[in-house]
């Protein structure tokens, strides 16, 4: 039986491609309003806070704060419910904006607390690779 899956981004894209591009050499964009300087994040084709489609790419360092997160023990999807427990978390970036992406390697979940520092991983894949996040050290 083959290996089941895990659900990618399809392509074309035109909202994302390039913020799926960078992933291949593990970038993280974000994108910066050049009409009023607000950030936005997922991609999009126009600013979120004054919808000028003026936007420009941004590249993240990758390190933020957990802001929230929920543990996962249940899912219909058989490639995710091969992984459960997980954890689904929005993370703070450091240059200002908020992620939803996934918190890996974690041993222990009661090492989660919401404040914690976290830096960014990949999960690799053939055509996009996946931000996710691990505790800080
Ligand atoms: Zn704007």
């Amino acid at each position: 039986m083959a290996e089941i899956e895990r659900p990618l981004p399809r392509f074309p894209e035109p909202d994302t491609q390039a913020f799926w591009e960078a992933t291949k050499g593990h970038t993280l964009r974000y994108q910066v309003c050049n009409q009023c300087g607000g950030l936005v994040f997922f991609p999009r084709r126009h600013c979120t806070h004054c919808t000028s489609v003026d936007l420009r790419w941004e590249s993240s360092k990758g390190e933020g704060t957990l802001y929230t997160y929920t543990i996962i023990r249940q899912n219909g999807h058989p490639y995710f419910r091969a992984k459960l427990p997980y954890v689904i978390a929005y993370v703070d970036l450091d240059e200002g904006f908020r992620m939803m992406t996934e918190l890996v390697g974690i041993d222990d979940l009661s090492q989660l607390d919401c404040g914690k520092r976290v830096h960014l991983d990949w999960e690799e894949h053939e055509e996009v690779n996946l931000p996710v996040f691990r505790l800080a050290e």
